[in-house]
């Protein structure tokens, strides 16, 4: 059995980068990754600039009771004239700073009267409420990594230099198959016998959640010849595909001999992981194909901690490993298993700042009325006794779904 870290590592690094890029407006670009590193083409602030609504003078001509005439009066986006000795300018904030002017006296330090101002505080420092030139950027620095995922704060960034569009990675297409002869779409007529299909509007919402495009939904029967064809329709229009089900040892279990008869290789891995255990990784005409465990509960579980992180990398992400942190796990018995565990739980902060996890009672993998209750997975170790209160890692689903 493999150990879970390694599984993460080897389905990471089994996984191509992206290669195809397009250019996309900055209202599209929340949510993409950049394809490209960028350096800063301007300085910001591009002049010298109030910071302050006030007075613009030379700190040289400041003495206590000065009261200088006002040469000019500077509004943001006004081209101000070189300020005469011993004069101020009026400005605002955002207006440049004329030549000649090296401090700037905020409107609160002053009285304005008969065309004149009089300063009433004495300046603090010789360029006091200046931003400078650069600054923020300077012409030529590195701005934003190849990789990063972009977001309001890197838009900003952007539309700041004067870009109105930039370059991303192409979005990474996805396929799902979900399987198995007792499963109909919901919204149809249901026998006694069956069940709704959950997996497939789930995956469809992880991947899209994490920031992929699903690119087809197919669902095939417990037939090797349904598999086949579904498989061979998704590989064909897809960078990558996920299947669900099918993947154990069960006679029904047909997803491996499927892969295989359409010339794919597969290495199926049984990870030393609760829920989860079977997942198959597979390609097939060089595309990589991952196969889930049926259990609507291991399905998300196994999509969040174990494969999102070769997800991000097909994206071109180089943050593929979300943070975790640290909390006390709240048990009413020691827990133990020959498996790592990664339980569902709800976090709560306490008092003191700290965080501590409350299980959901029920952690059957089929209970999928614990997903939409629980904020995130404690992990369990394996083979130890994990008392109430032990500090477990904390997978938040906040940050492993996106
Ligand atoms: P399997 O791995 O195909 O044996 O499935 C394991 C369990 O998950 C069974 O109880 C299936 O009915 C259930 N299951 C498999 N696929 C789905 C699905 N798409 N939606 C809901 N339940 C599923
Ligand atoms: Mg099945």
């Amino acid at each position: 059995m493999l150990e879970f870290d390694q599984a993460q590592a080897q389905l990471a690094d089994a996984a191509p980068a992206p290669t195809r890029t397009e250019t996309v407006s900055l209202a599209e670009a929340p949510g993409r990754v950049l394809a490209v590193p960028l350096d800063a083409t301007l300085d910001l602030p591009p002049a010298d600039n109030s910071a302050m609504d006030g007075y613009a003078i030379r700190h040289a001509d400041y003495q206590p009771g000065a009261r200088l005439p006002i040469q000019q009066r500077i509004y943001a986006g006004d081209m101000p004239r070189p300020l005469a000795p011993g004069q101020a300018a009026r400005l605002f904030t955002g207006s440049l700073i004329p030549e000649g002017a090296d401090t700037v006296i905020v409107q609160e330090d002053t009285r304005e009267a008969d065309g004149h101002v009089e300063i009433t505080e004495a300046p603090r420092a010789l360029g006091q409420h200046i931003r400078r030139r650069g600054e923020d950027t300077r012409a030529g620095r590195p701005l934003l990594a190849a990789g990063t995922v972009l977001q309001a704060a890197h838009v900003a960034l952007l539309a700041s230099q004067g870009l109105a569009d930039v370059q991303v990675y192409a979005k990474l297409r996805v396929g799902v198959l979900t399987t198995g002869d007792e499963l109909v779409p919901p919204g149809a007529a249901r026998a006694t016998q069956q069940i709704y299909n959950s997996n497939a509007s789930m995956l469809g919402a992880l991947v899209r959640g994490i920031g992929a495009e699903l690119t087809q939904a197919l669902h095939a029967r417990d037939e090797e010849s349904d598999l086949q064809a579904a498989l061979q329709t998704l590989v064909d229009d897809c960078d990558l595909v996920l299947s669900v089900g099918g993947v154990s040892v069960g006679e029904k279990d047909l997803v491996k001999p499927a892969i295989e008869s359409l010339g794919g290789e597969l290495t199926l891995w049984k990870v030393r992981m609760k829920p989860g255990k079977p997942v198959a990784l597979a390609r097939i005409e060089g595309t990589p194909l991952v196969c889930l465990p049926g259990n609507p509960v291991s399905a998300y579980a196994v999509f969040a901690v174990l494969v999102s992180p070769m997800l991000r990398r097909m994206q071109g992400r180089t943050e593929i490993h979300p943070p975790l942190s640290r909390a006390a796990l709240r048990i009413e018995r020691p827990r133990q298993d020959s498996r790592e565990e990664f339980v569902r739980v709800q976090a709560h902060a306490l008092p003191d700042g700290g965080m501590e996890l409350t299980p959901y009672g029920n952690q059957g993998s089929g209970v999928i009325s614990s997903l939409p209750w629980a904020t995130g997975l404690a992990r369990l170790p394996a083979d130890v006794l994990v008392q109430d209160g032990a500090q477990v890692p904390y997978y938040d689903l906040r940050h492993w779904l996106a």
